[in-house]
């Protein structure tokens, strides 16, 4: 990496002696012909210092594993289950979407229906292009600001993390920090001397950057959720507005997470600072698969076929996640927002009652909640690697045994859905204050 970067703090991994393995039949076969015996590296429960869950089924809030083992669960799939699990409109829609035809490769109405509905929500975005996940929508927006500006540095914050492309795995917090992988191997000098790394919330960092670099677009997600979440200090969005403006960089919020959760129109809206590019997903595809970028039409009909930057795919605005979205989109209206700021709010309330006296921070954004094993605030990446891992290790093992499913990392948010109601918070209050008393 060029200029700022350095090398990336990573996490040790666990080995914890004694662990329980539920199925080891199963766990064996998935590894002989699943790298770790998953899709997705988080879900490997490395950090946590045991084998991974099998998931049966789910419903509401609830998770059951196939021992039958429920949860009450805080991954949500890591953020688009804003309704819940198996929300009966989302699951009726899909139905009625299949019925009429999986994929088409053909133009849809439902697709301009999404679109609007987008559109009407985010400030700052006129006309999307779909893909299939974040991190192609997170790649295709990098290479539309190249396009735009026609310079080629990337400037990224420290334990942001905006998918697996190439250019942006550098320091990229998430499943990457978790498993203290380092984000080398496999990506060419070229395409990590155009990554720049900054620290979140460090103004002096993003104006030396800004300064030393043809800064073709600064990214960051507007409310850092994948170093365990860490909002941006009063006034940091405002100032990265103003300096990418002034220096002639576009400005990329990656709301994958914040979109439609933080607030209606994301971040964004909740702080009043539009993007130039935006990307989201996770809720848009409402447990499908559908993500997308985003912005005015001036930026967007730079696009293929519009316009000259190439961007396509086979199942982008699948008809199935088209619907699964919209069924979604449709219930968050202003009634929904209050209530998720409420039980939100009650989680917050609760786990910092459980923080006196004891080395835990408790940081949220509306629809997001982290637990910090730290005696100190955490406002930074940095800051987030310093934590006990081994106490939230132990911590999150206790919790599963009292039927608390947490995000297996130190560096993901817990996420609140709509599904989550006060007795599910209070009985998850309860296992924590048992934990606790056992950790710290
Ligand atoms: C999950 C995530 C992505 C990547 O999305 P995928 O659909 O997993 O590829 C990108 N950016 C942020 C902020 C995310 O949380």
């Amino acid at each position: 990496m060029a200029g700022l970067s350095r090398s990336a703090p990573t996490a040790p991994k666990l080995r914890v002696p004694g662990r329980v393995v539920r199925d080891p039949d199963l766990v064996k076969r998935a590894r002989k012909v699943l790298p770790g015996g998953v899709n997705s590296p988080v879900r490997a429960m490395d950090q946590i210092g045991r084998e991974p869950i099998f998931i049966e089924r789910a419903a509401g809030c609830e998770i059951t594993d196939r021992e039958g083992h429920t949860y009450v669960d805080w991954v949500g799939s890591w953020g688009p289950l804003i309704l819940g699990h198996a929300d009966p409109g989302v699951v009726e829609a899909v139905k009625t979407a299949a019925g009429r035809g999986t994929s088409f490769g053909a133009a849809t109405e439902a697709e301009v229906e999404l679109a609007e509905m987008v559109a009407s929500r985010m400030p700052s975005v006129e006309m999307i292009r779909m893909t299939s996940s974040g991190t192609e929508a997170a790649m295709s927006a990098v290479r539309l600001a190249r396009a735009i500006t026609r310079r080629d540095v990337i400037v990224k914050f420290a334990g942001a993390y905006h998918g697996h492309a190439d250019g942006l795995l550098a320091e990229a917090g998430s499943g990457v920090a978790t498993l203290g992988v380092p984000s080398g191997p496999g990506i060419t000098a070229a395409q990590s001397g155009d990554t720049v790394v900054v620290d979140w919330n460090d103004r002096d960092g993003v104006t030396a950057a800004l300064e030393r670099h043809d800064v073709a677009a600064l990214i960051a997600e507007p409310v850092a959720a994948n170093m365990g979440v860490i909002p941006p200090e009063p006034g940091f969005l405002e100032f990265l507005r103003e300096a990418t403006r002034e220096n002639g960089a576009m400005l990329i919020f990656d709301e994958v997470i914040t979109g439609f959760r933080v607030a209606p129109g994301g971040a964004q809206q909740l702080y009043g600072v539009d993007p130039d590019l935006t990307v989201i997903g996770k809720i848009l595809g409402g447990g499908l698969p559908a993500a997308a970028f985003g912005g005015p039409a001036v930026h967007m009909e730079r696009v293929a076929p519009a316009g000259d930057v190439y961007q396509a795919g086979t199942l982008s605005g699948n008809p199935l996640a088209v619907a699964a979205g919209m069924a979604t989109l449709r219930r968050l209206d202003r009634a929904a927002y209050v209530r998720l700021g409420e039980l939100t709010d009650r989680l917050r309330a609760g786990l910092g009652g459980l923080t006196e006296d004891r080395a835990l921070q408790v940081t949220s954004a509306p629809g997001l909640v982290t637990l910090f094993f730290s005696p100190r605030p955490v406002s930074d990446f940095r800051e987030a690697v310093d934590c006990d891992l081994e106490a939230h290790a132990r911590f999150c093992r206790l919790m599963l045994d009292r039927g608390v499913y947490l995000p297996p990392s130190q560096f993901e948010a817990w996420f609140v859905s709509l599904a989550h109601d006060e007795a599910s918070i209070d009985r998850t209050l309860r296992a924590a204050g048992e934990s606790l008393d056992r950790v710290l």
